[in-house]
């Protein structure tokens, strides 16, 4: 936990999120600026800048597994969804706690701008 991080304040409950799922390792809460009908995001609890700097497989699996979960939760695992996770300055990473966008609700565009 360190203060300064948005996510981390969301994990310790001091900063507000409409939170949709959680298990042991990982939360999920929804997108302040959904991008999409389900705009929901998922971050280990603990704190990790990024999936570049991420080296716990157990860590990632449960994030995965949550994603999916959210999907099931949110009614979009039949339609299809997807799940992003910018890495860094080119990929479009704004908030330093690694994060899972998962994204649905209505046909997405490939390639992604
Ligand atoms: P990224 O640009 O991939 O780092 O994604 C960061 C995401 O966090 C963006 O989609 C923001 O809309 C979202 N966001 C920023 N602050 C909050 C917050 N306090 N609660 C929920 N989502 C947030």
């Amino acid at each position: 936990m360190t203060d300064s991080c948005l996510f981390c304040r969301i994990a310790a409950g001091t900063l507000p999120a409409t939170i949709v799922a959680e298990n042991a390792h990982a939360m999920a809460f929804r997108d302040l600026h959904p991008q999409a009908p389900v705009h929901v995001l998922v971050i280990p609890r603990a704190h990790v800048d990024s999936l570049a700097a991420a080296s716990d497989a157990a860590l990632l699996g449960e994030t995965m597994a949550l994603a999916a979960e959210v999907a099931r939760r949110e009614g979009v695992a039949d339609s299809g969804y997807r799940v992003v996770t910018n890495v860094g300055r080119d990929g479009g990473q704004s908030v330093g706690h690694l994060h899972l966008h998962v994204l649905g609700g209505r046909p997405l565009g490939w390639p992604p701008g």
